[in-house]
């Protein structure tokens, strides 16, 4: 009786085994990609809206490699701060966000309202509340603007949201125009970018910061967009000279990345070096 019973048993379990492997082996001879959750415009909510976080949509990558429509909206975006830059989709023009307000500069070098519904496929904001406050009252080119608020940071391995507002002696600002399929990579785009020239203007400097060992995400050291205080003109920053500004600097300790879940972000191949070429995109023309 009690041999039976063993028998019966360890049948009864070689069955329940075999079953498995069974199942396990067909579930292993048939795999199939799985589509990502949430496709579309939801992102990733952070627990509270908080003064720490830098927020980035996409990486300067695949801005590099020509993905210019991702499905990112700036009502969504504007969730996550107050204060930022960025680009459009088709890459249309020069973002920045100010007290809350998204502008869009495009190759006429005039600011645009950007609607809800509009889309993005690059973007680095966060909520702007400042840590430290000065006044600069010379005459400081690019890189010595860059150089005196280097000096300021308590330390280079942190992120930075500056806001530089008052009155220029100059600033060149650039935009791009909108592209068409297929896209060219960036640093094609930036070759026909024009160039907006402003002689004793008023307005404000967003710029933002990023330590040098993100820079296969993000722009490495300064990045800094302009707006004039009428808020009717600015774009990305080439050239500048300051003649009477307060600067306030607020510091960033956690930086969190949104990816697109989609399209040809999922595809491309983001392994290749391109330090020069973003060095060539953002940073040149320096006066
Ligand atoms: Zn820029």
């Amino acid at each position: 009786m009690k041999k039976k019973s063993n028998n019966y048993y360890s049948n009864k379990l070689t069955a329940i085994l075999l079953a498995g492997i069974f199942l396990y082996m067909s579930s292993c001879t048939t795999p199939q990609k799985k589509e990502i959750q949430g496709q579309g415009t939801t992102l990733t909510p952070l627990s509270t809206k908080d003064y720490q976080t830098v927020y980035q949509l996409s990486t300067i990558k695949a801005l590099m490699n020509g993905l210019y429509d991702e499905a990112f909206t700036f009502g969504e975006l504007k969730k996550h701060g107050d204060f930022g830059m960025g680009t459009f989709n088709k890459l249309d023009g020069e973002m920045i966000l100010l007290d809350g307000v998204f502008y869009q500069i495009k190759d006429d070098g005039k600011t645009y309202s950007v609607p809800d519904i509009g889309k993005t496929p690059f973007a680095t904001i966060t909520n702007f509340k400042a840590d430290t406050t000065f006044s600069i009252n010379e005459d400081l080119n690019y890189k010595e603007l860059s150089q005196y608020l280097e000096r300021l940071m308590p330390s280079e391995n942190f992120f930075y949201a500056i806001k530089i507002e008052g009155e220029f002696k100059y600033a060149r600002t650039r935009s791009v125009s909108a592209q068409q399929k297929p896209y060219p990579n960036l640093l094609e785009v930036t070759k026909d970018q024009r160039t907006f020239d402003f002689q004793n203007v008023e307005g404000t400097i967003v710029a933002l910061w990023s330590p040098d060992y993100v820079k296969e995400l993000n722009v490495p050291g300064f990045h800094f967009h302009f707006i004039t205080k009428d808020l009717k003109a600015g774009g990305h920053l080439l050239g500048v000279q300051t003649k009477k500004v307060k600067v306030q600097m607020d510091y960033k300790s956690a930086y969190h990345i949104e990816l697109p879940k989609a399209g040809e972000f999922l595809k491309t191949d983001l392994k290749k070096d391109q330090q020069k070429a973003i060095e060539k995109v953002e940073k040149e023309k320096k006066r």
